[in-house]
C-alpha cells in the first residue's frame, strides 16, 4: 500500500474483470520491479516464469540495479524460462534463453542449477517438454509468472486458438510471431516453431502479471480489457483467474503520455 501512494499516475479501473495498472512509460517498470522485488523478499524460494522479448527489459533492469544496488537478491529462488524458438543458432541473440541472460540473468545472482529453460535442440520435443513441466512441479508449481502479451494475443508462444487445457508443448508460430521475431534474431533465418508452457501450466500459476508497453499493444489490450473469454485471444483465458494483474504504460492503454 504504502509503494502504490508514491506512484504518481497510479491508475486503477475494471476490477471487476483485471487488476488493471496503468503508469506512465517513466514510472512503469519501476513500479513492477518494486512489487517483484517485494515477492522475493516475502519469499526466498519464489519460482518465476519469466518471458524474454522487448516489453520485460526494463524491469529486468530495474531488477539488475536493485541487485547491484545489493538489494535483491535471486539465490533461492527458481527461473523458469516461458518459451523458446526452435530453429536458431545457438548463440543467436534471438533466442530467448540468450535474451533473459542478456537482459537479466547475467546481472543477478540465480544459481545456474535454479534455472530451467527448455532446450529446443532436443532430439525429442515431447520428452523436453514433460522435463521442464516436471522440473516445474518439482519445484511446487508456478508461483509468480510474467507475461508479455503478443499483438496477436498470444502469451508464451500459445498462439490463438490455444486452449485453457492447452499443454507445454512445440507450436508452429503465426505469421505475425515470426515476423516480429526479425526484432530479435541476428541470423539470417526466422523461427517458424517454437516450444512453450502451455495454458494448463500458466493458468496454474499463483499469481500471473500481464505487462504492455506502447502504442502497439493498444490495439490487443483493448480487446482484453472488454473482458470476455476467447481462445482467439489467449491472453484472455486468465479472465478468471483469481490473481492477475495487467500492468500498462499509458500508451499500451490507449491513453497517450
Ligand atoms: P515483445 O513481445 O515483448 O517483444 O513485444 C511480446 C510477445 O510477442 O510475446
Amino acid at each position: 500500500m504504502q509503494v502504490r501512494s508514491k506512484i504518481a499516475s497510479w491508475e486503477r479501473y475494471e476490477p471487476d474483470v483485471f487488476d488493471v495498472r496503468v503508469l506512465s512509460p517513466g514510472a512503469w517498470a519501476a513500479a513492477i520491479a518494486v512489487e517483484w522485488r517485494e515477492r522475493l523478499l516475502e519469499q526466498r524460494v519464489l519460482v518465476q516464469c519469466l518471458p524474454s522479448g522487448k516489453t520485460p527489459i526494463p524491469v529486468y533492469s530495474e531488477m539488475a540495479r536493485w541487485h547491484r544496488a545489493k538489494k535483491l537478491s535471486f539465490a533461492g529462488s527458481t527461473v523458469v524460462l516461458l518459451d523458446e524458438f526452435g530453429g536458431l543458432e545457438p548463440h543467436d541473440t534471438g533466442r530467448c534463453l540468450n535474451m533473459l541472460r542478456h537482459d537479466l540473468l547475467d546481472h543477478v545472482d540465480l544459481r545456474a542449477d535454479d534455472l530451467i529453460a527448455f532446450d529446443p535442440d532436443s532430439a525429442d520435443l515431447d520428452v523436453e517438454c514433460v522435463r521442464i513441466s516436471s522440473s516445474v512441479s518439482a519445484r511446487g508449481g508456478l508461483g509468480l509468472t510474467l507475461l508479455g502479451i503478443g499483438t496477436n494475443g498470444h502469451v508464451g508462444m500459445n498462439e490463438p486458438g490455444s486452449s485453457d487445457t492447452s499443454a507445454t508443448r512445440r507450436v508452429e508460430l503465426e505469421p505475425s510471431t515470426t515476423e516480429a521475431s526479425s526484432r530479435y534474431v541476428s541470423g539470417g533465418t526466422l523461427p517458424t516453431w517454437g516450444v512453450t508452457l502451455g495454458m494448463r501450466e500458466l493458468l496454474a500459476s499463483e499469481e500471473v502479471w500481464l505487462l504492455a508497453t506502447g502504442e502497439r499493444k493498444a490495439g490487443v489490450v483493448s480487446s482484453l480489457l472488454k473482458g470476455s473469454r476467447r481462445e482467439d485471444l489467449p491472453a484472455s483465458l486468465f479472465v478468471d483467474h483469481p490473481r492477475v494483474v495487467v500492468w500498462l504504460d499509458s500508451d499500451a492503454a490507449g491513453g497517450g503520455g
